[in-house]
This record gives C-alpha cells, structure tokens and sequence, in this order.
C-alpha cells in the first residue's frame, strides 16, 4: 500500500513560544516532514513569537538547527530545510504586554481573509488567558481561527475551569484544540482499527473475556530542569490525569456511532463519569505513590529526586500505580492497572489486554501451561501491536505448548514510516478535524476523579514510598497487582 496524503490547504499557523523545548524539538520537525511530504502548501506561513529579541534570519537559523538535530544526517531531507525555512519567520512581542502586538496582527491579517488560521499556545499556561485576551482585542479570534492549547490544563478542577472559561471566553468551543499527543500515535488510532474495523476482537471485549488491562509509562528520566514545574504537578497530574487516563478511556469506551469528533468524544466522557471513585475511603488500597531515591540508571549513577530538586521536604510522587475500575455492564469486575514513573529502568509506553485463561486444558502434562492470551499495544519506543497465543513448539517432541506473538502492526509489512504524533495532530488542527483532541468536559471530567485522589493522598499525611533508581518503583506497586494475583507484565518478554 503507497502512503495516500492528502494535502492541505495553505495557512497561517503563529506558535506562541517558537523558541521554546516543544517548538524546536517536536512542533517545527512535524511541519518540516509534512512540508517534505508535499502536504504543506509552500503558500502557508509559520510564525514563531516569543519574548527574545530576533529578526528572521536569526530565528530561520536557529529552526534549521533543531531540523538538523531531529532529522540526522538524511541528506535528501537536509536539502529541503531553506525551502521549508522560506515558510518560517518570527515576531518578538511579550504575551503580557502591548508592544509588539499591533505589527503581529498587521502580519496575520495581511493575506487571504478566508485562509485557516492557527494559534498554538506553547507556552507556560500561566500566560494562555493574557494571549487570548490579546487576540481578540486584536481582532484576531474571529474567523476560520483555532487555538491549540498544551498541557497542563489546570492543577485541579477549579483551574481548569477557570483556563476553560477564560480560553472560552474568545474561542467557542469548536476552535479550541487541547493537545494530548498521545491520542495522535499511530498504535492509538490503531486500537481504532483494530476494535472496530474487524470482528474479532470486540465481541470479546468485556468483562467475560477480559480479565484485566494494564497501562504503563515508563521513563528512564528524572526531572531534568522541569523540577519546579514538576514539584508542584507530580506524576498523577503529570501523566495520569491527561495522557493514561486519555488511553483508558479509548481501551473502554463503547463502539462510538462514527469517528465523528462528538461521537467519539462522548463515549469516552462516559467512561470518565463510570469510573468508580477512589478517595480518602479506599486510596491507600488502591494506589501506591513513590519517590525515586539514588540509583543506577541510565548506565551511570542517578541522584535522588531530592537531590535533582535541589531542596529536602518535597512528597511530590515521581511515580504512581493504581487500580482503576469502570462501573459499567462492559466491565464489571475488570481492573485497570495504570502505573507511571520516573528513573525507571526503561523508557517505555504500552497498553495491555490480559484475556482469561482457556476454561479447561486437555493437553497433557508436561506440554506446557496454556498461557492466557495478550494483546500488547507498544506506544513508544518502538510503536507496534502484538497478540500473544499459545501455538505447538515446531517439529517432533510430542505436542509442546509455547507462547509466540503476532506481529499485528503491520507497518513494517507496507514500509511505511510511522510519523511522529504531532505530524498527524497539527494536520488535523488544521483541516478541522478535532477527534483526536480533549474537549473541555473531558478534561474536567478527567480532574473530577483526580482531585479526590489528591486530597486523600493530602489528608493522609504519608509520604511516598521511597524506590531505587533504575528499577520499577516502590515494591507496594508489586504488592499492588500481586494482591488480586496478577503481576505486571514483563517487558522483556516482547
Ligand atoms: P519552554 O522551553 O520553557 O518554552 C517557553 C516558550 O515560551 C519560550 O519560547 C519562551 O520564549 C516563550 N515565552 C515565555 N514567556 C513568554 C511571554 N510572556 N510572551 C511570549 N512568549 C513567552 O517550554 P516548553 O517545554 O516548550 O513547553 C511549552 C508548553 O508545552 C508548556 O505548557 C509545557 O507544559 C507544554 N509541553 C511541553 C512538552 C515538551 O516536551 N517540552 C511536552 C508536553 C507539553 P521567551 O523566553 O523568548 O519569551
């Protein structure tokens, strides 16, 4: 199968934060690949904006460096960097300020009125509401305009309703894209397919088949320099509130009536309101939250998370597990085991489906135990889908049972490259197209099971679990899974 691009038409797309980790490491290299795909009209314009000072020249030199570092040494993808930087200028203006702003909306308006138009707000969020607001009093909201927001939308309900409200208060709902690139990997959207494109596996997607579902995102990282913005989030907010519970949610939602954004979109709020309430009754129970302390990772010695922190005191979990439940018929009974950390030994993300055991053996002794089957959907690194089934050791010997894994992401197969997620995402942000994007009573739908995880973990008064760097967090997040008689899947076995 070729690939089966379909371009866009030309726009305009101004990245507040140009300058910034995300802009130069993920946003800037998905544009180039798309432009390179012949998808991005050579008409459109990217405009990076930023507080420092800088003429174009400055800033198209500094974009052709994060190319090169993103793309390597290709050297058919070198040669396209100048014409793709012919698309790139940049405006310096302070967000919170007024300089600058009238130039930056004489450059957006100067072209065609009717061309799609993208804001994308990478930025801290303490500054999206002072953007909006600019945009608007510059006129620049109205329109074929979207605004993309990244995370973190809030620390809590109350502040994501109020970043809600403020984004809502310029943007109607069908303009704002928030961002989870989660959603836009291609194993995601391959649960799509796999659920609802063939027969096999929904109707053994419940409860009677299903014994269990893990999800887990491993770093091998520590906080690096995000240690203030991390301190005050932690892994539950970090990761669970947003990105896990986004990948739940498309694991357990019921079939939706089309890809259609609302469709989809509301069959995962119903799993956010069916998830079953874990707070100060039951959170002791039911999640473990660890520190990471002084290890081996990364083939060399790491330092405590304290120590990275640069101050004692903090109980900010840089890991944490948990065992969910949807109340619904579906899933009934079913645990969701969710566990997410810091300096651990791999850098990994992956969903698994742990079937039942088969009702009844009749192979002989010494054949081998009949192990139930998985489906293992791999995120990152290496994104894939393999379904594990007992099939007869090869050759003579007698009728020997082993475990062997189809291969079932077939990308290898068509030769096709798997493109990064924000290549798809910011594609659809401009086409109009928000199905892979949170709207904002999921996000709030998200917080509301968070938050009285939170204040349990807050009233309880214990501090996380301490852990090694470099192994797989607090031995209480073994003691976890192992509890119920299940254990965490081994990576290795991939
Ligand atoms: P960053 O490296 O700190 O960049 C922040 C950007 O904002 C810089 O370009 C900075 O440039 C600009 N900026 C700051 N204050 C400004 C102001 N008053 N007016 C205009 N521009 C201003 O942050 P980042 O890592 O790119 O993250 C950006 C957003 O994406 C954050 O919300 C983060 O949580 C989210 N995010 C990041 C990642 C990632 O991998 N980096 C992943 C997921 C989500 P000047 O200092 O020149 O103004």
């Amino acid at each position: 199968m070729t690939h089966h691009l379909q371009p866009v038409t030309a726009f305009d797309m101004a990245i507040f934060g140009g300058t910034g980790d995300l802009a130069m490491r993920k946003l800037l290299p998905a544009l180039f690949r798309r432009f390179v795909d012949d998808q991005i009209p050579p008409a459109s314009r990217i405009i990076g904006v930023a507080r420092t000072e800088q003429g174009d020249a400055d800033y198209r030199a500094s974009v052709a460096e994060a190319l090169q570092r993103a793309i390597g040494g290709d050297a058919e993808l070198l040669e396209r960097i100048p014409a793709f930087l012919q698309l790139v200028c940049y405006r310096a203006l302070d967000a919170t300020g007024e300089a600058g702003w009238q130039e930056f909306a004489a450059l957006m308006c100067n072209g065609d009125a009717e061309r799609v138009r993208v804001f994308y707000l990478s930025t801290s969020p303490g500054i999206f509401v002072d953007i909006c607001q600019r945009l608007r009093e510059h006129d620049l909201h109205r329109g074929n305009t979207r605004v993309v927001i990244e995370k973190p939308i809030g620390n809590d309900l109350d502040s994501a309703r109020a970043i809600n409200d403020a984004v809502g208060a310029v943007f109607d709902e069908q303009q704002i894209y928030r961002i989870d690139h989660y959603l836009g990997k291609e194993t995601v959207q391959n649960l799509l397919a796999l659920r609802f494109a063939n027969a096999l596996f929904e109707p053994l997607w419940n409860a009677a088949h299903i014994d269990h579902v893990q999800i887990s995102v491993a770093e091998t990282v520590g906080v690096e320099q995000r240690g203030p913005y991390y301190d005050h989030a932690g892994a539950l907010r970090d990761m669970v509130q947003n990105h896990m519970l986004q990948l739940l949610c498309m694991v357990a939602m019921e079939p939706p009536t089309s890809l259609s954004p609302d469709s989809v979109r509301d069959e995962k709020l119903k799993v956010l309101h069916a998830l079953k309430p874990i707070d100060a009754g039951n959170a002791s129970r039911l999640t473990v939250r660890g520190q990471y302390r002084a290890g081996a990772a990364n083939g060399g010695a790491a330092p405590g998370y304290l120590t990275d922190l640069g101050r004692d005191g903090s109980r900010t979990e840089t890991f944490v597990a948990l065992k969910a439940e949807v109340g619904n018929w579906r899933w009934a009974g079913v645990p969701f085991y969710l566990r997410t950390g810091k300096r651990l030994p791999l850098r990994m993300s992956e969903i698994v489906v742990n079937f039942r055991s088969i009702p009844y053996s009749i192979f002989a002794e010494g054949s081998g135990t009949a192990q139930p089957n998985k489906l293992v959907l791999r995120l990152q690194p290496d994104e894939g889908v393999k379904l594990w089934v007992m099939a007869k050791y090869p050759g003579p010997g007698g009728l020997r049972l082993t475990c062997v894994p189809l291969d079932m992401s077939f990308a290898d197969a068509f030769g096709v490259a798997q493109p990064d997620a924000y290549e798809r995402l910011l594609l659809d942000v401009v086409r109009g197209n928000p199905t892979l994007f949170m709207r904002r009573d999921e996000v709030e739908a998200a917080w509301r099971w968070i938050d009285p995880v939170l204040a349990a973990w807050q009233s309880s008064g214990d501090a996380p679990h301490g852990y090694t760097a470099g192994t797989w967090g607090p031995s209480a997040s073994v003691a976890l899974i192992e509890r119920d008689g299940r254990t965490w899947h081994d990576d290795d076995s991939d």
